[in-house]
C-alpha cells in the first residue's frame, strides 16, 4: 500500500536522465518507488493518472528575498504558484537578523532600497521578536507554510550589528576584533541552522536613503575572516552578488571558497557595460574548480527585466510635468485624467525631465509590449522605438496608447540585463555551463519593478517548448538545473531528485497547457502595499513531502513546509 501513486506520467527525475513514461509511489512523505510504467503494483490511497503530464521534483529556488514575507505569508506567492517547494532567502547581503532592538529601521531601509520592498509593508508585516540569527530562525520555525524555507546570514545586517553606524558605511574598515566577532556570529548562526552567508559587492544595491550597501567594498580581510569562521563549522555556503569591476573580484571570491572549504555561488549576468565579461567569469570559475575550489554560478532563465506601467513604480511619463500633476490619483481617476484631450496633447509634446529622459532614450529601443503570455525573447524590431518609427509616429504617441490600454493596467517590459545583443543566446550558454544552476528569480523582491519569480516556469515554457529564436534545451536538462543542481549546491541531499528514500516534493505539470500569464499588480501586502505577481496555468499538482499544496493553481490549505536547518 502507498499513500499516493502517480501513474503513467513522463517522469523527469531531476538527475538529467532522459524522461521515462512511468510511475512514482509515495508513502509517509517519502518516495518509495520510481520506474517505468507498471513498476508500482500496489494501489495508492490516492491515485493520479498523469498521462501526458510531466512528473518532476519540486523546484528548489535558491535565490529569493522572502526574508520578511516568510514571517507573515504562509503561501509565499508567487513562487508557490510556480512549483517551488523549497526556497532559500537571505541572499545578496540583505535580511533581518541579527538586529539590535531599536535598529530595525536600518534593515528595513536597506531592504526597501536594495530589493524594492516598501518600508511600510516591512514595518507593518514583520514582528521583530528576535535579536540573534538563531532567534530569527526560531521565529520562522513557528510559522506554518506551504513550502520548505532556508535562510542565510546577510553580511549587511551582520556588519551593522557588530560595527554599529560605522558598519553602515561600506568605506569603513572593520577592526580585527570586529572581523573576529562577525566570524563568531556567522559560525554561531550556522550552528543554529543558517544555510550560509551572503554578501553584496554591487553598486546596484543601495539603501532607500541612497547609501551604498554596507558590504560593497568590505576588505579582503573581513570577507576572508568570515570565510575562515565558516571553515570551522564545516557547513554552509557562501553567496555573492558583484559587479566584477576588476580581476581582483573573482580572485577574492575564489579565495573565500578556498579559505572556507565551502561552495560559493554568485549571480552570473550579462551587463551592457561589458557584454562579454560573463565569458571571462565562466573561464575563471572553470579554472577555480579545476584547482579544487567549489565556485558555482546562478543563472537566470530570461533577461532581468524592469516592468513599466501606470500601476508600476516606473512609467515612461513619470518625469513629464503634466503627469506629475495626476501621479497621486488612484488608477481609474488617473486614467480618466490622462484620457482628456488637453492632457494627452501636453504629454505628447513635453519632454521628460532630468536623467530620466536620457535613460528612456536608451531604454525605449529595448522596451516591449507585454502580452499574455509574455514573450521573453522579443525581437529588437518589436521594441516600442522600432514600432513607432515603422508606424511613422512619435514614440510618445505609441507609449500613450500602449499604457492606457486595458484601463491602464497594461505593462511594458524593459530587459536591462542578459539582453545586450537582443536575444538569449548568452543565457543558453550560461545555463549549459557545468557550474551553473538556475537562480536569480528574486522572489519576494522588486515588487513594483521586476516580476521574475516565474523563472522556473520559463525554463519549461520558453526553453523547452516555445523558443523560436534559437535552439531549445532538453526537458531533463532544465529540470536538473532547477532541482538536483540547486539542491546539491545548497547541500540538500534529501530533495531535488525523484528517487526512493527522498522527500516526496513533486510537480505534475501539463507542459502542453502550461500558460504563463502576464504580470499583474495586486494590492495585498501588509499596510495595503502593492506587488507585481504572475499567475500560471498548467501546474496540475504540487506536493511537499507527499502532501498536496496546490491543485490547478489553487492552494489546498495544507502547510507541510518547514524551516530547513542546515546543521540538523
Ligand atoms: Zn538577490
Amino acid at each position: 500500500m502507498a499513500d499516493l501513486v502517480i501513474r503513467n506520467g513522463l517522469v523527469v527525475d531531476g538527475t538529467g536522465a532522459p524522461p521515462v513514461v512511468g510511475d512514482v509511489a509515495v508513502d509517509g512523505g517519502r518516495i518509495v518507488a520510481v520506474g517505468p510504467a507498471g513498476t508500482v503494483d500496489a494501489r495508492g490511497d490516492r491515485e493520479i493518472d498523469a498521462e501526458g503530464h510531466v512528473v518532476a521534483p519540486g523546484w528548489v529556488d535558491v535565490h529569493t528575498h522572502y526574508d520578511g514575507q516568510a514571517t507573515w505569508d504562509p503561501q509565499l506567492t508567487p513562487s508557490s504558484w510556480h512549483g517551488v517547494t523549497t526556497t532559500v532567502f537571505g541572499n545578496c547581503s540583505v535580511g533581518f537578523a541579527p538586529v539590535r532592538p531599536g535598529t530595525q529601521d536600518f534593515l528595513i531601509n536597506l531592504m526597501e532600497g536594495v530589493e524594492d520592498i516598501p518600508g511600510s509593508v516591512l514595518a507593518e508585516g514583520i514582528d521583530f521578536r528576535w535579536e540573534s540569527f538563531g532567534g530569527y530562525l526560531d521565529a520562522l520555525d513557528e510559522t506554518e507554510r506551504v513550502m520548505d524555507i532556508g535562510a542565510q546570514v546577510p553580511h549587511a545586517a551582520l556588519r551593522f550589528y557588530v560595527m554599529g553606524e560605522r558598519g553602515a558605511d561600506h568605506a569603513e574598515a572593520a577592526t580585527t576584533d570586529e572581523i573576529a566577532e562577525m566570524g563568531r556570529l556567522t559560525a554561531q548562526a550556522i550552528e543554529a541552522g543558517a544555510l550560509g552567508f551572503s554578501t553584496s559587492r554591487t553598486t546596484k544595491h543601495r539603501a532607500r536613503d541612497g547609501r551604498f550597501t554596507p558590504s560593497l567594498t568590505a576588505a579582503d580581510a573581513e570577507l576572508l575572516g568570515i570565510a575562515e569562521a565558516l571553515a570551522t563549522t564545516r557547513r554552509g555556503v557562501l553567496q555573492c552578488n558583484s559587479d566584477f569591476g576588476d580581476d581582483h573580484e573573482l580572485d577574492l571570491l575564489r579565495r573565500m571558497a578556498e579559505v572556507s572549504g565551502r561552495p560559493l555561488s554568485f549571480s552570473l549576468i550579462q551587463v551592457d557595460s561589458a557584454p562579454d565579461r560573463w565569458r571571462d567569469l565562466l573561464a575563471g570559475v572553470a579554472a577555480a574548480n579545476e584547482a579544487g575550489a567549489a565556485l558555482r554560478v546562478q543563472v537566470g532563465s530570461r533577461p532581468i527585466g524592469v516592468i513599466f506601467g501606470l500601476e508600476a513604480t516606473l512609467n515612461p511619463f513619470m518625469a513629464h510635468p503634466t503627469y506629475a500633476k495626476v501621479a497621486g490619483l488612484p488608477l481609474a481617476e488617473r486614467v480618466a485624467e490622462l484620457r482628456r484631450p488637453e492632457v494627452r496633447d501636453a504629454l505628447l509634446t513635453e519632454e521628460p525631465g532630468g536623467g530620466f529622459g536620457a535613460f528612456l532614450a536608451r531604454a525605449l529601443g529595448r522596451t516591449f509590449e507585454l502580452a499574455d503570455p509574455p514573450d521573453y525573447e522579443p525581437a529588437p524590431s518589436s521594441s516600442v522605438a522600432a514600432r513607432a518609427e515603422a508606424e511613422g509616429r512619435t514614440v510618445w504617441e505609441l507609449l500613450y496608447d500602449l499604457l492606457l490600454a486595458d484601463d491602464g493596467h497594461a505593462l511594458l517590459y524593459h530587459p536591462f540585463e542578459n539582453y545586450s545583443g537582443g536575444d538569449l543566446e548568452p543565457v543558453a550558454e550560461m545555463l549549459r555551463s557545468p557550474y551553473a544552476m538556475a537562480g536569480l528569480g528574486d522572489g519576494g523582491a522588486h515588487v513594483g519593478t521586476i516580476c521574475d519569480a516565474s523563472f522556473p516556469t520559463s525554463l519549461l515554457t520558453h526553453w523547452v517548448r516555445d523558443r523560436t529564436r534559437g535552439e531549445r534545451l532538453p526537458l531533463e536538462f532544465v529540470v536538473k538545473r532547477q532541482c538536483a543542481d540547486t539542491a546539491r549546491a545548497l547541500g540538500f541531499s534529501d530533495r531535488g531528485v525523484l528517487a526512493p528514500g527522498l522527500r516526496a516534493d513533486i510537480n505534475v505539470v501539463d507542459l502542453d497547457g502550461l500558460h504563463l500569464h502576464k504580470p499583474q499588480m495586486l494590492h495585498d501586502l501588509p499596510a495595503g502595499g502593492k506587488r507585481l505577481v504572475q499567475r500560471v496555468d498548467g501546474y496540475r499538482h504540487t506536493f511537499v513531502t507527499g502532501v498536496e499544496t496546490y491543485a490547478d493553481g489553487e492552494w489546498t490549505g495544507a502547510t507541510p513546509g518547514r524551516l530547513v536547518r542546515g546543521a540538523s
